[in-house]
């Protein structure tokens, strides 16, 4: 059976119903329709002198083209949890329709491991990136409206920071040119649009703890520069206010169900490379005042992954993980090994054996935060005894670790039980000692360098002077107290993805530097970020169309 027939078979309860799974009233869930729900504000404020439950991260070796199965195992592992009688929730990001129409691959999970209503999901779902797009663009709307009323603040034309915005990948609108027609329409400059997970706007959503703390986010955003080079912000163009506005209700967060009809909050999706790619702090807050475990996922590998949720969204939200779960595959590991993508499905423990060096630095790395972990091993139907052996053998004897085989894409909950045991011994455990990995009050470039010596095994970052100096001119502007945000490559620990396994002995090129001031993060970026995708050639909507019963087809 396909996704969508599993996820069209299964019992759905009414929203409010599994709310109250983890005690939120009735009239605490603004419904849209019967299967999706908003938790209020009025409700949230009300838990908020609750003590926390626990938060468990999940997150994963390197990503390869074999899969890996971060959102799965989060799905197992919550639906596991319930199972073995613990009140727990998931959260999750929502899904971008770039992704959903370009490359095929679910991002409701996939097998006996999903979310529901998956369409929706996939698609409008409940119109908070619509709003996000909107809010950025009335921001864009305000800046060439000041510029074309006489551009009292002083904007230089051609420092315009601040672009547009539109979920889709439509690479024709990377670079434009704006204002063109004559004088009613402005002055011409250039401009251009970049996905709207990739819009500061995003970040900010999913960092912000409440909406006051979200329109004092905007008011900081850098939306350009005047010719004396004088930063000018959403503030000074009085956006904050109008942008909230449009926010208002798509920043209480979302709450749907898994296919075992347990509460998943899915809400807000920033990317994962120039921003922090972690669902809202809003909806893991919820989660964890209302439910005794919450599972979440963390974007990437957990070189990038893991570290911002730990450095970026824990730290800054006041969020206290109490335990990690690393998620590999056979597969994957054989490709860290030397494995080429169609000889994935023959038995290879030697080659298996050489790619755990990449599990191994990700465990030594998540427990450099003071977490106790486990390895889920995510089993697909090529896997061999032989193979996940050697993984739980190497795992136990050269990491300390326990490494559980998960069957949850095939059998749901139950195939994630054992591991949902793991993880409440290893939090009963109470060993956790949470801790970022370096100090705010350390200099930007040193935070850099103690992330890529630390957390990817490099000799140092390397820059020109140009970058070099920018990183200065931010800690005299006031910013060197921010976390740093890495934007490198996800398939490598290096900056090179074709560098699998644990590769050693190499410096990290840093070719930019880049403020995020209302996210209140500095983004460094090492090798090329695209924060407008392009579709590929035979894109997934190529595929999709509505039947004569008025059903999508082919959505994954
Ligand atoms: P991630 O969150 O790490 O990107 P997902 O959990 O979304 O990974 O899984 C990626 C893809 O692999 C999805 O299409 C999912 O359905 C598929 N997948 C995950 N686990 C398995 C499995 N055990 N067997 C077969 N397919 C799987
Ligand atoms: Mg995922």
């Amino acid at each position: 059976m396909s996704d969508i027939d599993i996820a069209r078979s299964a019992h759905y309860e009414h929203i409010k119903n599994v709310a109250e799974k983890i005690d939120i009233p009735q009239k605490a869930v603004m419904e849209y329709g019967d299967y999706k729900g908003k938790v209020s504000y009025d409700y949230l404020r009300s838990v908020s002198d609750r003590p926390d439950g626990k938060v468990v991260l999940v997150t994963s070796i390197n990503p390869t083209p074999a899969g890996e199965g971060k959102t799965t195992t989060t799905v197992g592992l919550g639906d596991g949890l319930n199972r073995i009688g613990k009140k727990a929730a998931i959260c999750l990001r929502e899904p971008s329709l770039g992704p959903v129409f370009g490359v095929k691959g679910g991002a409701a999970g996939g097998g006996h491991a999903q979310v529901v209503p998956m369409e929706d999901i996939n698609l409008h779902f409940t119109g908070d990136f619509h709003a996000i797009t909107s809010a950025h663009n009335l921001l864009a709307a305000m800046i060439d409206n000041h510029i074309h009323h006489g551009n009292e603040l002083g904007f230089d034309l051609r420092r315009v920071a601040w672009r547009r915005v539109i979920d889709m990948n439509d690479r024709a609108l990377r670079d434009v040119t704006i204002g063109l027609g004559g004088v009613a329409n402005g002055f011409v400059r250039e401009g251009g649009f970049d996905i709207t997970v990739a819009s500061e706007v995003m970040a900010i959503f999913c960092l912000a703890t409440d909406l006051e703390d979200l329109t004092r986010r905007l008011g900081k955003i850098v939306v350009g520069y005047t010719r004396d080079k004088q930063a000018i912000t959403a503030g000074e163009l009085e956006a904050p206010g109008p942008m909230s506005v449009l926010l208002r209700d798509a920043l209480m967060p979302n709450i749907v169900q898994t296919l075992e009809n347990n509460p998943a909050f899915i809400h807000g999706g920033p990317f994962a490379n120039i921003a922090h790619g972690c669902n809202s702090v809003m909806a893991t807050k919820a989660a964890a005042k209302l439910a005794d475990y919450t599972v979440t996922e963390a974007g990437f590998g957990a070189d990038l992954g893991a570290e911002k949720f730990f450095d970026i969204k824990c730290r800054k939200a006041g969020i206290r993980p109490n335990a990690a779960v690393v998620v590999a595959t056979a597969r994957a590991l054989k490709m860290h090994g030397g494995v080429a993508k169609d000889d994935l499905s023959k038995e290879n423990v030697e080659a298996l054996k050489s790619g755990c060096a990449n599990l191994a630095r990700h465990v030594q790395n998540v427990k450099k935060f003071g977490l106790p972990l486990v390895v889920a091993i995510n089993r697909f139907p090529t896997d061999t005894d032989a193979e996940l052996q050697a993984i739980q053998a190497y795992a136990k004897n050269e990491l300390g670790v326990d490494a559980v085989i998960c069957t949850h894409f095939g059998d749901g909950g139950a195939g994630a039980e054992e591991l949902a045991n793991k993880v409440v011994n290893l939090v009963e455990g109470g060993t956790d000692q949470f801790a970022a990995l370096y100090p705010a009050d350390q200099g930007l470039w040193e935070k850099t360098r103690t992330i890529v010596r630390e957390i990817y095994g490099a000799n140092d970052i390397i820059a020109d002077k140009k970058v070099r100096d920018r990183f200065k001119e931010l800690e005299e502007e006031g910013y060197g107290h921010f976390p740093i945000c890495m934007a490198k490559t996800a398939n490598s620990f290096s900056t090179d993805p074709n560098l699998k396994g644990a590769p050693t002995n190499f410096d990290v090129p840093i070719r930019e530097v880049r403020l995020s001031a209302g996210a209140e993060f500095v983004v460094v970026i090492c090798g090329a970020v695209m924060t407008m995708p392009g579709l590929p050639s035979k894109p997934a909507a190529n595929e999709m169309y509505v039947d004569d019963e008025g059903r999508i087809q082919n959505l994954s």
